[in-house]
């Protein structure tokens, strides 16, 4: 181990008490979407703490309406507060081209999902409760694991003397859940680094590539008639029944030609859900209109208009074997969250200093995956134009769960793989 890893370990070491309080502290503050404010403000003060001078950075419907990345999540715009930290630049700027300072994004989303039946907890879901080495609560792992890492990587490196060569930006956001209002936010904004690393839930693996989601209904016809006279009738299940058999086989196929070794399953991508369907009004009447609603997976690279003909390609194939369904055409509509994947290429520079920090911190290599969920990565990538990466503390299962928990271990150490990243990533030096 190297001995400015080897200083940082120690102090984040010496930190750990503080950092448990701390993030016990922000699994307290129930952030359930558009009710993040006093947690924003309880990490601001934090950032204050820090000397980043953290500005307040509101959502405003108005500003981010006409943006094409902007899903509105039907949430009040009335106090949607981000806050972003800048530790600026105080350290040497001199030194070789190749080690030109770079600045940094360290990104965090405030907001957590609801807790579903509090009585299925073990103990209040904003307890904060620490037992053998996990931390308890709503969003200790999605993902106030993540903001408290990034504000200890900070403050390990501040103890230490150490000053950047280039700004270091802290950004905690509000709205990931639902759409990404709050990073978007920062972006319409104009807050901009070299490199942003999200620091969401992979069990401390790389992530550079996150497929996309589209939300549809499809609306399928019938004629009605009494059961008895069945023959006479359409029945609309059973027509879907085509369509559903065409979406499959799109599912399948999109997976056999689509290769990307960073997914661990291949025929796992971006896979295509109907997550609900109601059609018919009585059990002895042939259904006349059945409505199901799905997501739509969608693969990295790919554009969402592409996407879109995907579905209505694979609902076309159904519809020419079918002579009532070429009369009445399903009909495809495409509502509320339309999320885009977003990619960084595994060769830019950030993914290097991710792998060489968590190699020198955690004395193995980490693990580069592409990751299934939609996340604010794409609004960096895509709109932002800086080359984002997931990485952070704890397992993605633990996210959305009962009981959910994070390993206290990992906290620690991704705070370590952050300072050591901003020690390469900006350059600078220590007092
Ligand atoms: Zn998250």
């Amino acid at each position: 181990m190297d001995a400015t890893i080897q200083k940082i370990s120690g102090q984040v070491d010496s930190l750990r008490n503080e950092m448990v309080a701390f993030l016990a502290r922000l699994v307290q503050f129930s952030s359930l979407p558009g009710k993040e404010k006093a947690a924003q403000r309880f990490y601001a003060e934090k950032l204050e703490a820090l000397g980043l001078a953290p500005e307040i950075v509101t959502s405003r419907r108005e500003e981010l309406q006409s943006h094409p990345a902007f899903c509105d999540d039907g949430i009040s715009f009335d106090e949607r507060l981000n806050v972003v930290g800048r530790w600026r630049a105080t350290g040497n700027k001199s030194g070789k081209k190749k080690d030109a300072p770079r600045t940094l994004i360290l990104n965090g989303h405030m907001d957590v999902v609801p807790t579903g039946s509090e009585t299925l907890w073990s103990a209040s879901p904003w307890s904060g409760e620490v037992k053998g080495g996990k931390l308890y609560g709503r969003g200790s792992c999605d993902m106030k694991a993540g903001l408290t890492a990034n504000a200890f990587a900070v403050q390990a490196l501040q103890t230490l003397g150490f000053r950047p060569a280039a700004d270091v930006l802290l950004e905690s956001v509000i709205g990931e859940e639902s759409g990404g209002v709050g990073t978007l936010t920062t972006i319409v904004k104009g807050f901009r680094a070299d490199a942003a690393i999200i620091t969401e839930p992979t069990s401390l693996h790389a992530c550079p590539v996150q497929s996309g989601a589209l939300t549809f209904r499809i609306k399928v016809a019938g004629r009605a008639i009494h059961a008895c006279m069945k023959p006479h009738g359409v029945s609309a299940i059973e027509k879907f029944y085509l369509v559903l058999q065409a979406v499959q086989e799109l599912e399948r196929r999109r997976h056999v030609q689509y290769k990307n070794l960073l997914y661990d399953d291949a025929d796992n991508i971006a896979p295509i859900s109907f997550g609900t369907i109601h059609g018919g009004d009585w059990p002895s009447t042939v259904p006349d209109q059945l409505t199901v609603e799905g997501r739509f997976g969608v693969l990295p690279a790919e554009t969402m208009d592409d996407a879109r003909r995907a579905l209505a390609a694979a609902v076309a194939r159904a519809i020419a074997v079918d002579p009532w369904l070429k009369g009445h055409p399903p009909k495809i509509e495409w509502f509320e969250g339309q999320f885009e994947s977003g990619q960084t290429a595994v060769t830019e520079p950030i993914v290097e200093s991710i792998q060489q920090c968590h190699a020198g911190v955690m004395g193995r290599a980490t693990v580069l995956q592409g990751v299934t969920y939609g996340s604010d990565l794409r609004l960096f990538t895509n709109h932002g134009h800086v080359p984002a990466v997931l990485y952070g503390p704890g397992n993605i299962a633990q996210a959305h769960t009962v009981d959910e928990w994070v390993d206290l271990r990992e906290v620690f150490s991704a705070a370590k793989v952050l300072a050591c990243i901003i020690t390469q990533w900006c350059g600078g030096e220590f007092a």
